[in-house]
Formats: C-alpha cells, sequence, structure tokens
C-alpha cells in the first residue's frame, strides 16, 4: 500500500511529479481540484451548490470535500495506492484523513516540495504563453529564439494574469499560511513528512528524490 500525501507550492512542478509518480507507480491521482472542475464539467459527483461555491470563487466546506475524498479512495482503484494531491488542505481535514489512515493500518508518506521563495518568483514571472498556439516559454529557463515572440508562429508571447510577480507573492503567502499548520500537524501527529528540496533541480532529480524518500 503507498499512500503518498504530496504538497507543493505554486511553481514547485507538484503537477508533473504528480503525473510522474501516478504513471511510474500505476497509482490513482486524487487531485481535489480536478475531481471538483471534473464534477462541475459533468455536473455528477457534486451537486449544484458545490459548483456555485466553486464558481464564486469561494472554499468548499471541509465535510464536502472529505467526503468526496473518501468515497475516491474508497474506489478499488486505490486499493493499492493513491497520489493525494491539494488535500488535506485543512487541519480539520488533516485529522479527518488521519483517522481515515488510521481506521485502516494505512501508514502514509507525505512529501513536501521545499522551494526556494525567490527562485520560485523568477520562475515564474519569467513564464510566458503564446496565445495563438498555447506554447509555454521561460524567459529564463526555456527563452523563444526571437525575444518575447513565439517560436511556432511568431506572435508576441503574453503573461498569464495569475504569472504578474503581486499575484504570485499573493499565492506564495496564501499556500504558505494554508499550508504551514497542516504540514506541521502531520510531522508531529503522524511523524513522517519528507522535505524534498525542488528549487534548482530538473524534474527527473526531483523525482528520484522523491523516489528515495519512497523507498526508505
Ligand atoms: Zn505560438
Amino acid at each position: 500500500m503507498k499512500a503518498i500525501v504530496l504538497f507543493g507550492s505554486p511553481g514547485s512542478g507538484k503537477g508533473t511529479q504528480a503525473k510522474l509518480l501516478t504513471e511510474c507507480l500505476g497509482l490513482p491521482h486524487v487531485s481535489t481540484g480536478e475531481m471538483l472542475r471534473e464534477g462541475i464539467r459533468q455536473g455528477a459527483g457534486v451537486d449544484a451548490a458545490v459548483a456555485a461555491i466553486m464558481h464564486a470563487g469561494s472554499l468548499v466546506s471541509d465535510q464536502v470535500v472529505e467526503a468526496m475524498v473518501e468515497e475516491r479512495l474508497g474506489r478499488p482503484d486505490a486499493a493499492k495506492g493513491f497520489v493525494l494531491d491539494g488535500y488535506p488542505r485543512t487541519l480539520a481535514q488533516a485529522r479527518h484523513l488521519a483517522g481515515w489512515l488510521e481506521g485502516r493500518g494505512i501508514r502514509e508518506v507525505v512529501i513536501h516540495l521545499a522551494v526556494d521563495y525567490n527562485i520560485i518568483i523568477a520562475r515564474l514571472t519569467g513564464r510566458r504563453e503564446c496565445p495563438r498556439c498555447g506554447t509555454s516559454y521561460n524567459v529564463a529557463f526555456h527563452p523563444p529564439k526571437v525575444d518575447e515572440l513565439c517560436d511556432l508562429d511568431g506572435e508576441k508571447l503574453a503573461i498569464r494574469e495569475d504569472d504578474r510577480e503581486a499575484v504570485i507573492r499573493q499565492r506564495l503567502d496564501a499556500y504558505e499560511g494554508q499550508t504551514r499548520p497542516v504540514l506541521e500537524y502531520l510531522r508531529t501527529a503522524r511523524g513522517r513528512v519528507v522535505e524534498v528540496d525542488a528549487s534548482n533541480d530538473p524534474p527527473e532529480s526531483v523525482y528520484r528524490k522523491i523516489r528515495q524518500a519512497l523507498e526508505n
């Protein structure tokens, strides 16, 4: 049983690591954000009230998310393990999850992709996207051949609204404030949080560190 709980701030590459983990280990990726969006698209699983809350940009209540995750983890494809992503997000959710795992004798591994604040700012503010074909660039790490123009169609590259520096700082601060107490709880109550430095290394070497932590 591999119960993996993945934490990572915006820009930590968490999405990439979640994908690698689920593909290589053959485990389902249980992402609460995706489940809520999916539920809204299909109009199933998540009721209209939740959809309305999501559209209003508010947080969905603990009980709703807890029930949704529990239902998901109870499905057959999660019997051998799962990669939890975006959950638990609050202390109440963390306590709930701990109780759920405890009741089944499952010992989870919590992976925290730790990143350096300034490196993340540089990485995220350097992101550019082609408005025509959607190709992604980064002025620092993966620049286009011609400054600010798409390699494929020559379109002027754009910055996504949520990649602007003030917005990024807000997102990082919000993540810190929200996540720190949850990680502290998991560290003290459950005793297993693995810190993986994800500031600088390419995704493959971050992934190697995670796999190493899982073997131990
Ligand atoms: Zn393009």
